[in-house]
């Protein structure tokens, strides 16, 4: 792997590390970040991990969650520890404009760098770039870091535990981003005692009541499909989220189910925030949403997963959808199967 040889320097000697992830941490974004700490910590570092924003409560059951800290939430313990940080670790982002404030933190600094991630375009940071596109998430990235780094390291169940959410969460339970390269990191995992029925039931199998029905909501009074395009679109204003009383992580999936749907080749997941309207693309075959992310609702992503927002109202956002529709129609009209 290149440029580990400088890494492994860097890491010789004890340091004061910075783990950061995205805003609205996802599984892969809180796996890869945990292990990538667990790791560290075993190696005898003094780590941090930081998000912009809290985490989902699927993943209260993570370990060493509960010494993540929240920029949101109390900004100060991570402006005081950025005071004595010497290296910055990147994870499942790679443009510091999508850590926010935080980003701002760490911008005027000079740290050595380390940014381990599977997005599109990644903006030229980072003094160790671990980039690939191709990959099913960044834990499977982490993993074949620490795997290149020193293998034996790897014989962890909590370190595993960690890498496997993410891979299991990114990959839509191995519906996609699959590789002969993830199924030997897994079946690796796996033969170190990892329990993936378990894992798989704290992620899936935990919802509350109210959160099956804000799906029934969803489906059956939210949801329009427009033929024509291929697309089905869910949005949920103010007032459902009043009603359904949903917080951060209960519309985690609800977009998915859009593309359960035969002649459904984009969905689109809209969500009326306090102060941003807020979009989930996903797409099958080769239709790329990244593009429409980025093009028209300042986001990005993958080709079949991005998402991004808007400052206008959710009727404006509904209209500007249904405005593209037609100049992507030839595409995605494309039959997939
Ligand atoms: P989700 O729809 O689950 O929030 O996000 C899907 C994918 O798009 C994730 O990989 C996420 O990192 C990316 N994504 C979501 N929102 C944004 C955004 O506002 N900007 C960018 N650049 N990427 C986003
Ligand atoms: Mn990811």
């Amino acid at each position: 792997m290149q440029g580990i040889e400088e890494v492994r320097t860097v890491l010789s000697t004890p340091k004061n590390i910075l783990i950061t992830s995205h805003r609205n941490p996802d599984g892969d974004a809180i796996g890869s970040s945990l292990a990538m700490c667990l790791w560290l910590e075993k190696k005898g570092h003094r780590v941090m991990v930081a998000f912009p924003s809290e985490y989902p409560a699927i993943y209260h059951w993570m370990p060493e969650i509960e010494q993540v800290q929240i920029y949101d939430v109390d900004p100060d313990p991570i402006a005081e520890f950025v005071n004595h940080v010497e290296v910055s670790i990147i994870l499942d982002y790679n443009s510091l404009t999508r850590i926010d404030k935080l980003g701002k933190l760490l911008e005027d600094k000079n740290l050595y760098t380390i940014l381990i991630d599977h997005h599109l375009y990644p903006d030229p940071i980072g003094d160790f770039i671990l980039s690939d596109t191709s990959a099913s998430s960044t834990c499977e990235l982490v993993y074949r870091f620490i795997e290149s780094y020193d293998r034996s390291n790897l014989n962890d169940l909590t370190i595993a535990t960690c890498i496997y959410t993410g891979i299991l969460t990114d990959t839509g339970s191995f519906q996609y981003s699959t590789s002969p390269a993830l199924f030997r990191c897994v079946a690796a995992l796996q033969e170190i005692g990892l329990d993936t029925t378990a894992i798989h039931d704290r992620i899936f199998n935990t919802m509350e009541e109210k959160n099956l029905r804000l799906l029934g909501h969803c489906l059956a009074n939210r949801m329009e499909i427009l033929e024509e395009y291929r697309t089905g679109i869910i949005f949920l204003n103010k007032h459902d989220f009043q009603v359904y009383d949903i917080q951060r992580g209960d519309t985690e999936g609800i977009v998915n189910y859009l593309l359960k749907l035969k002649n459904v080749h984009m969905a689109v997941f809209i969500r009326q925030q306090p102060t941003i309207i807020k979009i989930s693309f996903r797409s099958k075959g080769d239709f790329s949403v990244e593009e429409i992310a980025k093009n028209y609702f300042n986001g990005g992503g993958h080709r079949n997963a991005s998402g991004g927002y808007t400052k206008s109202s959710l009727a404006a956002t509904l209209d500007l959808i249904k405005a593209i529709l037609p100049s992507y129609k030839e595409q995605l009209i494309k039959p997939i199967i």
